[in-house]
């Protein structure tokens, strides 16, 4: 079936006027929130995707894409999610383009209120809303974003062969970001604002005993530059915060490894999260404290990240969820 169906709208009484009733809600468009609809579709769950502030998520800011199975040339990110979503659409998802402003998990169904005052009641919900990566807030990284500069060596460090790099940062995630670019890269420079790295010692030995990787410490980015034509990094400006001076350091790609904040904040004091924000769910499961309530991908994962985990991740929370209301109904 293409172009999707509309489920039928059902007016429910005392402030529910209107509503929107479905088996399954799926918050977030990215890769974890499509699989779960081409699965709860093909369940005959006629789930309604709500595609959010960044429909296709994080994939739509990346360029080549050489790491998800199934394509053996480069493909892009964007036209990767649209095939997904497409995908969704022709089994049976009906997408709604809106941003759910609150979130009432207190009773079965749940309610859901949209930026617009739409509102709809879920038997279940799939939460995808996915992360955001942190950015240094530097107009230049706004150019160089996706020719140069980069949230994800995984994804993109095999463009760095035999190149020079810098990553930005202190963390795990900076640390692993920099041993996994020494796998390409000919060298390596971590920058770190502070004077002591926060990876765990376990990491911070791997990289002193790395020769590819050399650190800065009390040092931030000022400036990432390069050529417009073609569009490509081949500096960073660094600047001390011990004594002010500036440098300019060759490198042919940035990561910034400074943290990701997960969507969460519709869900704080409603479900189990971790320090970060992260939401809680069992283990081997997408299952969160909320019966009923299930999480995939980077909103519940802050280790792998990968487009191909959160699919997975997605698929795993149709089924819980299909087998959550054969077991109610
Ligand atoms: P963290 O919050 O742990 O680290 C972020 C780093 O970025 C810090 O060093 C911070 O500096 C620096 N930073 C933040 N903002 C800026 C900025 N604007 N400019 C420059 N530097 C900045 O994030 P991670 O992503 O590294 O880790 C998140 C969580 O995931 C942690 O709990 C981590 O341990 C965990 N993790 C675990 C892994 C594992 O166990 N294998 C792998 C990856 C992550 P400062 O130190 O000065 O605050």
């Amino acid at each position: 079936m293409r172009g999707g169906f509309i489920l039928a709208v059902h007016a429910f009484g005392s402030g529910m006027a209107d509503a929107t009733e479905a088996k399954v809600v799926i918050l977030g468009s990215g890769p974890a929130g499509a699989t779960a609809a081409i699965y709860a579709a093909r369940a005959m769950l006629e789930p309604v995707l709500i595609s959010g502030l960044q429909p296709g998520g994080q994939l739509t800011i990346t360029t080549d894409v050489e790491n998800y199975p199934g394509f053996a040339e480069a493909i892009q990110g964007p036209w990767l999610m649209e095939q997904m979503q497409a995908q969704a659409e022709h089994v049976g998802t009906r997408v709604v383009q809106d941003m759910i402003a609150s979130v009432d998990l207190g009773g079965h169904p749940f309610t859901l209120t949209g930026d617009s005052g739409s509102r709809y009641r879920a038997r279940t919900i799939i939460i995808a809303t996915g992360a955001q990566a942190k950015w240094l807030g530097l107009a230049s990284e706004e150019t160089y974003k996706g020719f140069g500069v980069s949230a994800c060596a995984t994804c993109d460090g095999f463009f760095f062969r035999g190149k020079r790099v810098a990553v930005v940062g202190g963390g795990n995630t900076a640390a692993e970001e920099a041993l996994f670019l020494t796998n390409f890269a000919e060298h390596v420079t971590l920058i770190h604002r502070g004077p002591v790295l926060r990876a765990d010692k376990t990491n911070q030995m791997r990289l002193a005993a790395n020769g590819k990787i050399a650190i800065r410490y009390d040092t931030v980015v000022d400036e990432i530059l390069g050529t417009s034509e073609p569009r490509a990094v081949n500096a960073v400006r660094l600047r001390s915060l011990e004594d002010g001076t500036k440098e300019t350091l060759p490198v042919d790609g940035l990561f910034v490894a400074i943290g990701h904040t997960p969507a969460t904040e519709l869900f704080h004091g409603q479900l189990d999260m971790d320090g970060d924000g992260y939401i809680r769910t069992e283990p081997d499961s997408t299952r969160t404290s909320v019966p009923g309530v299930f999480a995939a991908g980077d909103v519940k994962d802050k280790i792998f990240r990968q487009a191909v985990t959160a699919a997975g991740m997605g698929c795993m929370a149709a089924l819980e969820a299909e087998r959550f209301l054969a077991a109610r109904h």
